[in-house]
């Protein structure tokens, strides 16, 4: 590594070459070490098809400060890396390039060839994500990288269907489903997204049998009467009691259906009958089935009428809508049509309309698997970081259902079930089975998959090795804390839970930190179709992943949503340039070659060592707590303002060749390169790269940053006396600074200081440092006799006043000031008449409104303080 640092810094000749480095020290990869306590995070899988975006930018940055934090604190930290198949994401990208290139679907490949391309496109495009979290500069151990779709993964999802089929929590079954006839393929309720649409009720008459009379329903979807079965009233209706087991005839089919009852049916709702259409609505299903009703499915696999539609045969459901309300109406039998807002539910993919349909599907039974997850929450085994987050997810778990677990997709693990050809029977078994064990005939494969998250909730244990007992599984699991977005709780979080008390035995994590979403500067989510998105990798080509990573954690709390602004990586990156200026300027002076600190402390020593140890306590506190903002705005905060704006200021004189006391010299390096290599130790896991940089540049014990002892609190630099006092001092100086840039006096012209205080001692040691950086020319310390013609510079422990005539030309002064004033007062005026103006307030947005009230008030106090001092100057 170079001793030297670059005259500015330069994050793209620095970060590549520093990751480098990590990598060829392997000091990412972590070793089983029983005399060491294990810390692990399994990376939340990205889409094998994915590219870096903001939302993982963000999710890495956290877990990396966590793993390097833990790293440094002596744990063996690993961070298990890898990706996800995802089966629909990945299938519908290889789709859409064979549609494009070819011209050609699956089908025309068929699947051995068509799961071919996609394994190429795995290949070629799988190390992407991968290089780019590189980028970032995650320190994952790469020698751990899993795949959804390897060869232990694979093991264990087997192993794990046929465990729950042979425990009875798998089954197949006909159940309503939530059908995307886009993706062609059954999705879990969790991959449902609802919203409210505009649309209609129509009320529907379905005439009585060989009578006159008629009965009204409504419905938002009238295709599917195509499929009805029955219309249901309450038994306690005392309308329709005369109805029950009477005869309908179905409109358009001309079926006869009965008129049932049922509790399940709302009098006071609508008309109080309901359409029963067993095959498209869950609520109808529970009911078919309480009646022994039939179940007809009208909709084919792309939502277009079916065989039992008659002569709506092959119509889109929406154009069989429209044909059978016209129908419908030149039959007299339409009552009424209402316009209603309902809740529909759509692909979380593709934002496709999605239809509930009675299929055959495998589910997991979720009831037995869920109690003791919901336990494993509520006795505080496992822990949500934020705490209210735990809510949705008991919500989630005490109110599931059972999991469909079967996809009509090709890529992904192919369910592990073989179907006689000949006689129907089913094996389930995680060998492949060719031979019916019943009748000798040969078997075939279920020809589905299963859902991605089938994989991925196992993902905390399958990666370690299970269900064999490796020695990483024995070591590294339960892992600790899980990192991830609240949008996919009920996804990945809760199945996780679920999958690890059930096949491990213990709870796969014992934290979950949730992190909210990230959103553009106006608080929208970043979204191709608004074209907001901004690329992380953009950013850091331009102002480093140092920056990237600082912006992203500053000001964030743990659940809370935030906003991506430029302005905060550009604040990032001046922090970055500030603290090597810093370093750059220590190595100037420094003749020392270790870290120790002196014997004997001058005041600002103890000062910014006792702030210093205070921060180390604070910042450690708060990474505990997992309050990564806080604890980063901290480290901004100490390191820009107390150790280079001051602790420096205050020791140059101490470290210019000029300074003759060879002891003050050195005692001033050594506090000064101890408190600056432990601090960019605190600071490394937020901004790895320039710190590991400057570190290396500079006097230090050991081989690398990355795998220094974080710094730890210290008794001995406890130094609050001396602390407080430099602190006032410091307060004075910066108060009569204040004075004197609101008196505009340039800091060259120097002053007499007359200062009163009950803390004289203090005033007297410090003296040098107010004549230095309060620009005085002399320092008197006692009583004052007048303050007249002199101006004050008050704090709670000093009053200091500085003589008028010294400080400026009176008469020059006053016109200035007057000018000032005149100017501040056509401001105001000018605002005042932009908002008076009727049109511009009718038409400007509020924020504009707002901006122009608050430079008002801004002008006004301006304006106040200026003739306040222009009123004292005239007094003179
Ligand atoms: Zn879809
Ligand atoms: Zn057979």
């Amino acid at each position: 590594m170079s001793t030297e640092l670059e005259k500015t810094y330069s994050p793209q000749n620095v970060e590549d070459k520093i990751y480098d480095f990590w990598m060829k020290n392997n000091y990412f990869h972590a070793e089983i070490d029983k005399s060491k306590k294990p810390f692990t995070i399994v990376i939340p899988p990205p889409n094998v098809t994915g590219q870096l975006h903001m939302g993982h930018a963000f999710d890495e940055t956290l877990q990396d400060i966590l793993i390097r934090y833990k790293r440094m604190c002596g744990y063996s930290a690993l961070w298990l890396p890898g990706t996800d198949h995802a089966g629909i994401a990945t299938q519908i990208k290889v789709e859409a390039e064979l549609r494009e290139k070819e011209h050609k679907t699956r089908y025309d490949l068929g699947r051995d060839a068509f799961l071919e391309r996609v394994w190429e496109w795995k290949e070629q495009y799988g190390s992407r994500i991968i290089n780019q979290l590189k980028k970032l500069g995650s320190s994952c151990d790469w020698e751990r990288e899993r795949f959804t779709m390897d060869e232990g993964c694979s093991k264990a999802v087997k192993e794990v269907f046929v465990n729950l089929y042979n425990k009875g929590l798998i089954y197949k079954g006909s159940r309503i489903i939530n059908y995307c006839p886009h993706c062609k393929t059954a999705l879990s309720d969790a991959e449902v997204e609802y919203e409210e649409q505009g649309g209609f009720f129509w009320h529907i008459r379905y005439p009585v049998k060989d009578s006159d009379e008629y009965v009204i329903v409504a419905t938002t979807r009238p295709e599917t009467m195509l499929g009805d079965t029955a219309v249901a009233v309450n038994p306690e209706d005392k309308r329709y009691r005369h109805l029950i087991g009477k005869t309908l005839v179905l409109p358009l089919v001309g079926r006869e259906i009965p008129v049932i009852e049922d509790d399940y049916v709302d009098k006071e709702f609508g008309t109080g009958c309901v359409k029963i259409t067993p095959a498209h609505d869950p609520n109808d299903f529970e009911v078919g089935k309480r009646h022994n009703l039939e179940e007809i499915i009208v909709l084919d696999n792309e939502a277009k009428i079916n065989e039992n539609g008659g002569k709506y045969k092959g119509l889109d459901r929406y154009e069989a809508r429209k044909i059978m309300i016209e129908d419908l109406k030149a039959l007299g039998l339409i009552e009424k049509i209402e316009p209603h807002d309902h809740n529909v539910g759509t692909c979380y993919r593709c934002k496709t309309t999605v239809e509930p349909l009675a299929s055959e599907q495998w589910f997991v039974k979720m009831k037995p698997l869920a109690q003791p997850a919901i336990e494993a929450v509520k006795n505080g085994s496992i822990k949500f970081v934020p705490d209210r987050y735990a809510n949705s997810y008991l919500h989630w778990m005490e109110n599931i259902r059972d999991w469909c677990i079967s996809r009509q997709l090709w890529w992904g693990h192919q369910i592990p079930a073989y179907y006689c050809d000949a006689c129907g029977e089913m094996v389930v078994s995680k060998d492949e089975v060719k031979v019916c064990p019943k009748c000798g005939a040969s078997m075939h494969q279920d020809e589905d998959v299963l859902d991605t998250w089938f994989s991925s909730a196992l993902w905390p244990f399958s990666t370690l090795g299970w269900p064999e007992n490796t020695a990483d599984l024995e070591y590294f699991y339960p892992t600790n804390v899980l990192v991830t977005g609240y949008d996919i709780i009920p996804f990945w979080v809760a199945r996780m839970i679920f999958s690890g008390i059930e096949h491990t035995g213990k709870e796969p994590f014992d934290t979950v930190l949730i992190h909210g979403l990230i959103r553009d500067s106006q608080g929208r989510k970043f979204s191709k179709s608004l074209g907001n998105g901004i690329d992380p990798l953009d950013i850091i080509k331009d102002y480093g992943a140092d920056a990237l990573r600082f912006m992203l954690v500053t000001g964030n709390s743990p659940g809370n949503d935030m906003r991506f602004y430029i302005e905060e990586v550009l604040a990032a990156r001046n922090f970055a340039n500030k603290i090597w200026n810093a370093a750059r300027f220590a190595k100037t002076y420094l003749t020392i070659d270790k870290v120790e600190l002196p014997e004997k402390l001058e005041i600002e020593d103890k000062w910014i060592l006792n702030e210093y140890n205070k921060a180390v306590k604070e910042i450690r506190e708060n990474l505990d707590k997992f309050e990564l903002g806080v604890a980063a705005q901290k480290l901004y905060d100490f390191i820009w303002d107390k150790l280079c704006d001051w602790y420096i200021e205050l020791i140059k004189p101490r470290l210019f060749e000029t300074n003759t006391d060879k002891a003050t010299n050195i005692s001033a390096q050594q506090v000064l390169c101890y408190v600056l290599t432990n601090t960019l130790a605190l600071l490394h896991p937020f901004m790895p790269y320039v710190t590991e940089e400057i570190w290396q540049s500079l006097p230090h014990d050991g081989d690398a940053l990355i795998i220094a002892n974080y710094p730890e609190f210290s008794e001995e630099l406890v130094f609050d006396k001396a602390g407080k006092e430099m602190e006032n001092v410091m307060a004075l100086i910066k108060e009569i600074r204040r004075v004197r840039k609101e008196m505009d006096v340039p800091a060259s012209k120097k002053t007499t200081l007359l200062i009163e205080t009950e803390n004289e001692e203090t005033y007297k040691d410090g003296t040098a440092f107010i004549q230095r950086l309060a620009s005085a020319s002399e320092i008197v310390i006692g009583k004052i006799d007048t303050t007249e013609g002199k101006v004050g510079a008050i704090t709670a422990d000093a009053k200091a006043y500085m003589p008028m005539g010294e400080l400026i030309d009176i008469e020059k002064e006053k016109a200035r000031l007057q000018k000032e004033i005149d100017r501040l007062n056509s401001e105001i005026e000018r605002v005042n008449k932009k908002l008076s103006n009727e049109g511009f307030v009718a038409k400007a947005p509020q924020n504009v409104i707002d901006a122009e009230k608050q430079k008002r008030e801004g002008y006004q106090k301006t304006l106040e303080n200026t003739e306040k001092v222009l009123e004292d100057l005239l007094k003179l």
